[in-house]
């Protein structure tokens, strides 16, 4: 079996060190906003070149509080894509605001920058980008739009951590980013977690009130009501660990998308990974395209290898968003895709010799 993802196998490389820090926190028996927290977020700041990382629950309250902490809510709109992990739009629902959708390119699959002009109205607030499967969206001419109508930009990075976008780390260029440490993210907790990083005061502090009850260092002191959502110690500590390896996981998994692409190259029916020339892409999925997308995909789990699809059904198709009144054809590019993407195994664990029985397999299969 090659599993899309192993996260045991990253685990045993590192086993000696995360048992050392594990075992240290559980002697301290300091679990909740601590030490580790504060070292793990400096780091994590550093890494993403941002004044301020603050670590939270998970990726889905990352994004619920940046909006907050942006002053997002009732009656507001914010622009995002319909290809992407629902926690990106319930995030604007959570806030009391209301989901525009935007479709994406046909290459990157990110926003079409060209398409959102005609959807701002005067209530829009943000825009929020994902930069889907590890490569950044073109920022620069949405951080122009941005300006021109005053709005907001929330980067969900959740699948991105370490990408970059013309030199510039993801995390980095919007007004605040939210990431993922979900375990099989390119930096993954043991359990749920995640981090907002911003370089903006304001924002930061508002965050740092909002996870923690609206609490001051003082404490049953509530400047305003907020929420319990902290990344613990344990998390935080082990993720201290992990980042270091950060950089060369990512170079491993661009590697083995290297390996793929030229072994794929010449498959009929095959569409390799676009990769704009503006971007480190970090691979979070590898993702090709095919017209005989799930008839591949059940032959290959007949051979014992696992693959995914991010996503199969556009977020304006499901029935959670039947409200919205969106209808099939609203975003064509989205539409299309869904039904031609498949994730193929990707870690940085994964070897050569995986990735060349992989593609062997395919070169088997008749269509
Ligand atoms: C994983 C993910 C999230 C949510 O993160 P959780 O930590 O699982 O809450 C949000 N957006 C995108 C694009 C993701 O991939």
């Amino acid at each position: 079996m090659i599993p899309l993802v192993d996260l045991k196998a990253q685990y045993n490389s590192i086993k000696e060190e995360v048992d050392e820090v594990i075992s240290r926190v559980l002697n301290n028996t300091s679990f909740i906003m601590g030490n580790e927290l504060e070292v793990f977020e400096g780091e994590f700041a550093e890494y993403c070149n941002t004044r301020y990382a603050i670590g939270v629950a998970n990726g889905s309250d990352a994004l619920i509080l940046a909006l907050l902490a942006c002053g997002i809510g009732e009656g507001d709109e914010v622009i995002t894509i319909p290809n992407t992990f629902i926690a990106t739009s319930e995030a604007i629902s959570h806030v009391g605001a209301r989901i525009i959708f935007v479709d994406v390119v046909p290459d990157t699959f990110n926003i079409d920058v060209s398409k959102i002009e005609d959807k701002i109205t005067k209530n829009t607030k943000a825009i929020m980008p994902v930069h889907l499967y590890g490569q950044p969206a073109d920022m620069d001419p949405l951080i122009i739009l941005a300006k021109k109508y005053g709005l907001k930009i929330i980067e969900d990075a959740a699948q991105a951590h370490g990408a970059e976008y013309k030199g510039r780390k993801a995390g980095s260029i919007g007004d605040v980013a939210c990431f993922s440490l979900y375990p099989s993210k390119n930096l993954g907790a043991y359990g749920d977690g995640g981090i907002i990083t911003t370089s903006n005061e304001e924002i930061a502090n508002k965050i740092k009130f909002l996870r923690n009850h609206g609490r001051t260092s003082e404490k049953y002191l509530h400047d305003m009501e907020g929420y319990s959502s902290r990344l613990d110690n344990l998390q935080a500590a082990i993720l201290s660990v992990k980042l270091k390896y950060l950089d060369v996981w990512n170079n491993k998994r661009r590697e083995n998308a290297l390996i793929y692409n030229r072994l794929l190259e010449n498959l009929d029916g095959i569409l390799t990974p676009y990769e704009a020339e503006y971007c480190s892409h970090v691979y979070h999925l590898y993702v090709i395209q095919t017209k005989y997308r799930d008839d591949l995909r059940e032959y290959l789990k007949s051979r014992g290898i696992a693959t995914g699809i991010h996503y199969p059904i556009p977020l304006h198709l499901q029935p959670a968003y039947n409200h919205l009144e969106y209808k099939e054809e609203d975003f064509p590019v989205t539409e299309r895709v869904s039904q031609e993407i498949l994730s193929l195994p990707m870690y940085p664990e994964l070897g050569e010799n995986h990735i060349v029985k992989i593609v062997e397999t395919i070169k088997y299969f008749d269509k």
